[in-house]
């Protein structure tokens, strides 16, 4: 393997302590409602690792556990309620919901100062036009660990494999923030090889097992690998990641890459939104 392994582990971690000291020194801990609707198993995972890195860096769990068949109306009301309390300061709805609710509606009740998953219209409308707001956590783990790695981003050509809301298009965003060039692709692009060979920064987050091949590689591009599969023989993302390494000059692992650092920026966006809410420069609900 010739590539530098870009460790997200440490990166989290390190994170992680920062984020500790910053609450440490604010006159109020912030507080994190985390809002799980059902007992679907693997979001009962997820939310328990996000409240207990949350109560580990002192920032107050505030979690809701509401049952599956609870009405719209009814989680609407408690969103609103969570909406209104100055105690809270972020509120994660945690998807997907059941299917006779509508997560957007739902999510549009979020005030974009507590939108700490950043996936509200209005905090992806403040992203696409460059205003200050909340980011979502997984593209915005990857421009810290792209930054930790010093690579440089202005001028470059990044390639982004995937448009989803939650990853793709945000992570298109960000790069473009930063004044790389940035090409979007999806299931109908074209001879995907040639559009991400162009990439000095490759960012996979397509949802396929290993299907970036050392021949979709610029050789010393910088590859992100998002993906996150979990197969019979183990985990693993969507990049060929050791016969990419051979090519790339640094590259993420999967585990130990992006995947660390998704919880760890939603603790720094919780505290974001601390400081955005009195400073107030997001606006209010409404
Ligand atoms: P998603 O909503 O399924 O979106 C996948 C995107 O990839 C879509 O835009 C799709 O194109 C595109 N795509 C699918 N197959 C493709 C192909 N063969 N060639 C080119 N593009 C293709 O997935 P997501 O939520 O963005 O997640 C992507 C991956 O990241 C998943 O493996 C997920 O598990 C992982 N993930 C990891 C974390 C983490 O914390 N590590 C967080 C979030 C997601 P169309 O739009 O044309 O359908």
């Amino acid at each position: 393997m010739s590539a530098v392994l870009i460790d997200g582990k440490a990166a989290a971690a390190e994170l992680r302590a920062e984020i500790a000291r910053e609450v440490a020194e604010l006159p109020r801990a912030p507080g994190l409602a985390t809002l799980l609707v059902g007992d679907d198993p693997a979001s009962h995972i997820y939310v328990r690792n996000k409240r207990k890195q949350c109560t580990q860096a002192g920032i107050r769990d505030l979690h809701r556990h509401v049952p599956g068949d609870v009405s719209q109306d009814e989680l609407a009301g408690i969103i609103d309620e969570l909406a209104d309390d100055p105690e809270v300061t972020g509120i994660l709805l945690q998807l997907p919901v059941p299917g006779h609710l509508d997560a957007n509606a739902l999510l549009a009740r979020i005030p974009p100062t507590k939108d700490v998953d950043g996936l509200t219209e209005r905090s992806a409308g403040r992203l696409a036009l460059g205003k200050p707001g909340l980011v979502p956590c997984t593209p915005a783990g990857v421009m810290h660990l792209l930054d930790r790695a010093g690579v440089a981003l202005e001028g470059a050509e990044a390639v982004v494999v995937g448009r989803s809301s939650l990853v793709g298009k945000p992570q298109a965003q960000l790069l473009l923030a930063r004044n790389a060039t940035v090409t979007t692709c999806h299931s109908r692009t074209r001879d995907l090889d040639r559009v991400t060979r162009r990439a000095d920064v490759l960012v996979a987050a397509a949802g396929v097992p290993r299907m970036i091949g050392p021949d979709a590689v610029k050789p010393g591009a910088v590859v992100i690998d998002v993906g996150m599969h979990r197969l019979e023989s183990g985990l693993c993302g969507d990049v060929d990641t050791e016969r990419v390494a051979e090519v790339a000059s640094a590259i993420t692992p999967v585990p130990g890459g992006v995947g660390p650092m998704t919880i760890a920026m939603l603790l720094r966006n919780t505290v974001r939104a601390a400081r955005l809410r009195s400073e107030d420069t997001v606006g209010t609900r409404g």
